[in-house]
This record gives structure tokens, C-alpha cells and sequence, in this order.
């Protein structure tokens, strides 16, 4: 089945229009809770549509459509930050700000949220319910998306349930993949700290060389996901920086360490905690010196559940679509913000694939080459419409 032939022609003939959309808002990215200029062109873009908005979340906005017959509230949601990454794409609509890009495909989420609603908006006489939209700012660190909720994103009218896509990289434009039950990761940041003794390099018997202690305390910990947690969950301990000494010749006193921990359940990783920190203070004890574990709870998210319902109805829905085999499962150890929405509410997050190795679209999410396959734009379009009962 060749999936085009299932788009609707109205989004068909909008193609121009939904991939420029897309390059303008990639040309002009802009960091979490920064996303002033992108603000205002959604606005603009809406309410050139007649298509009822305002400002929440100080950079967000939602919308809302109106039915003309009785059925439920849906909200639909797109991310609206870029990354700090100096682009490297080459392409000629690449970011027009240094060390700013659209590295995680949210331009992409909006255009896609935008032209849905232009389409849902010129069917509102056939729809049933209202529709919510949601353009949440910060979702890559700061998590804006709880910030939309106490802001009341979900209200007025009263929000029943909630889809939420991410265009990724890593499946070929095409497939559309989503599963019940946990699907992303909570995740914090976790900072170590090994505090030994200086001294002479050539003495190393007067300090406490806290390098050796930290090359102790990395290799141990490497033994919690393969023997604390179950086989049959996911965990992840990641360290990315690790810190010390100043000059070749002396006993470095001290050791930082910056690292990611990431889960599918809460139990999970408050196991990881608890024995990152046993066996830190267990080396450390070994070794005569401290050490200090700190947790960080800025850009945590928690564990995204789809509700088993809603996505079994996303399936559907992506079968007839781009038919039984291009749909499949899938889960990643990524961490992301739509877990509080579906924490709310009923929900369903799903992947629509968005490389193509043909166009040399091959990079993956957050790298300074990363891409989308414009053709995505029309399957996530689509979907959502159709998740709209239109
Ligand atoms: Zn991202
Ligand atoms: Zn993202």
C-alpha cells in the first residue's frame, strides 16, 4: 500500500504550504522558554484561520475548535523548542541563529499541529466534540508542559483526552510506532562528588587519589541495571562528564562526575539511586575519602504511560493509514514532558517515522546533521485529523 493514496487530497494540495511552514519555523528556532517569535507566528497563523487562541505558559498557546454536533474533548499537542546546536545540515533552509537549531523535529510537530487544525477547522461542521490545541514551550529541559496544566491548558472546556507524536529519526518515513503502557522513561541527572587528598604525584602514599577511587566507583556501578534491576525492565546509568586533578604530577583531591539515570518505572529508579549511593559510600569507605551523590530534580520527567484504549485506537487508526506492516512497537529510554498530560488524562504518544535513507536523511535526534524527512509531515498531519474522528 503505498500510503499517499490515503491522505487526503486537501492535505495533498496544502503540501507546499505544510513543508514551507516547517522550513520557516526550522530557519528561526528558539531555546525552552524562549520561544517568543515562534509564539507570535502561531498566533498569526491561527487566527488567520478564525481559529479561537491565546497566550499561556508565557511562550505556549493553545487553541480550541468547536464542533457543530456533541462527542468529547480531544487535545492534540506540539513542543515548540529548538536546541543549543550549531547546525551542520547544509540545508538551504537551515537555522539563521549560531548555536540555535531544530534539532529534535518540534519545527516539525508544530507545522504538523498547525495544518491539522487548519483542516479540522474547515470540517468543524462534521466534528464531533471539540478540539483542544496545545503548543507547549520547553519541553527539551525545563518541562513546560506542567507548567500549561497549571495554567489550565486541560480546561475550559473540559480536556478528555490527549494525543501527543514525536517525528523520529530512527523508523523510515512511513512506519508509525507506538505501544501501551510505559513507552518513555523517567530520568533525572545525577551529580557524584569524590573528595580524596592531595599530594605529590611521585608520593602517591601521602594523599588519597580520588581518580583511582572514581575508576573504582565507574566500573562498579556498571553492575546495578546488570544485577539489581529485573531482566525484564529497562534502566539506564549513563555518566558524561567526569572532572578532575589540574597538573599530570599531582594527586588529584577531587572527582566530579555528571550523569544521566533513566528508567521505566519510579521503583526502578529509586533503586538506581539508592544503590549509586550504596556503592559510592561503599568505595569511598574502602578508600578512605567521601563521596556525595546529588539528584537532580530540574528537567526530570516522569515515566509516559499510554492508556491501553486510546492507543489500541491509534493503532487502528495508523494501520489503515500506511497499512499492517509499516506499524509496529516501540518504547525508548528517552525522557519526555507529554508523560504529564498522559498523567492527567487518557492518553497516547506515538513515533511517525521520519527518515529516509535515500535522502541522506540519516542522522539521528539532537545531532547537528539531524533532519526530517518532509513526507512525515504529511502522515503526522493525517493522523491527527483523523484522531479527530474527521
Ligand atoms: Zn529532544
Ligand atoms: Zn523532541
Amino acid at each position: 500500500m503505498n500510503y499517499n493514496d490515503n491522505i487526503r487530497p486537501e492535505l495533498i494540495n496544502l503540501k507546499p504550504q505544510l513543508v514551507a511552514c516547517r522550513h520557516y519555523l526550522h530557519q528561526h528556532p528558539e531555546l525552552s522558554a524562549k520561544e517568543y517569535e515562534t509564539q507570535a507566528y502561531i498566533l498569526n497563523f491561527l487566527k488567520k484561520e478564525g481559529i479561537e487562541c491565546k497566550e499561556m505558559g508565557t511562550t505556549g498557546v493553545i487553541g480550541t475548535i468547536h464542533g457543530a454536533k456533541k462527542g468529547k474533548v480531544i487535545a492534540l499537542r506540539a513542543d515548540m523548542d529548538a536546541l543549543p546546536v550549531t547546525e551542520k545540515t547544509g540545508a538551504a533552509f537551515s537555522s539563521v541563529k549560531d548555536g540555535v537549531m531544530h534539532a529534535c523535529g518540534h519545527d516539525g510537530h508544530m507545522a504538523i499541529l498547525l495544518f491539522a487544525a487548519k483542516l479540522i477547522n474547515q470540517s468543524k461542521s462534521s466534528l464531533k466534540g471539540s478540539v483542544r490545541l496545545i503548543f507547549q514551550p520547553a519541553e527539551e529541559n525545563i518541562g513546560g508542559a506542567e507548567r500549561m496544566i497549571s495554567e489550565g491548558c486541560l480546561k475550559n472546556p473540559s480536556v478528555e483526552e490527549i494525543y501527543g507524536l514525536h517525528l523520529w529519526g530512527a523508523y523510515p518515513t512511513g512506519e508509525i510506532r507506538t505501544k501501551s503502557g510505559p513507552i518513555m522513561a523517567t530520568n533525572n541527572e545525577i551529580k557524584v562528588t569524590i573528595t580524596g587528598k592531595s599530594g605529590h604525584g611521585a608520593m602517591p602514599h601521602q594523599g588519597i587519589d580520588s581518580i583511582v577511587v572514581a575508576a573504582q566507583f565507574i566500573s562498579s556501578i556498571q553492575t546495578i541495571v546488570a544485577r539489581n534491576t529485573s531482566p525484564f525492565s529497562s534502566s539506564v546509568i549513563t555518566f558524561g562528564t567526569i572532572e578532575g586533578g589540574s597538573a599530570p604530577n599531582v594527586i588529584a583531591p577531587e572527582v566530579r562526575l555528571r550523569g544521566t539515570i533513566r528508567s521505566m518505572s519510579d521503583e526502578d529508579k529509586a533503586l538506581l539511586v539508592k544503590r549509586i549511593d550504596e556503592v559510592l559510600k561503599g568505595t569511598c569507605q574502602a578508600f578512605n575519602c567521601q563521596g556525595e551523590l546529588e539528584v537532580v530534580h530540574e528537567g526530570a520527567y516522569i515515566t509516559l504511560v499510554n492508556d491501553h484504549q486510546r492507543t489500541e485506537n491509534v493503532l487502528k487508526i495508523a494501520k489503515n493509514l500506511v497499512g499492517d506492516s509499516l506499524v509496529g512497537e516501540a518504547y525508548t529510554m528517552g525522557a519526555e514532558d507529554f508523560s504529564y498530560y498522559a498523567n492527567e488524562l487518557p492518553a497516547c504518544y506515538f513515533f511517525v517515522g521520519a527518515g529516509n535513507e535515500e535522502k541522506g536523511i540519516i542522522y539521528p535526534q539532537h545531532h547537528s546533521k539531524f533532519d526530517l524527512d518532509d513526507d512525515s509531515l504529511l502522515i503526522g498531519t493525517e493522523m491527527f485529523v483523523r484522531i479527530c474522528g474527521l
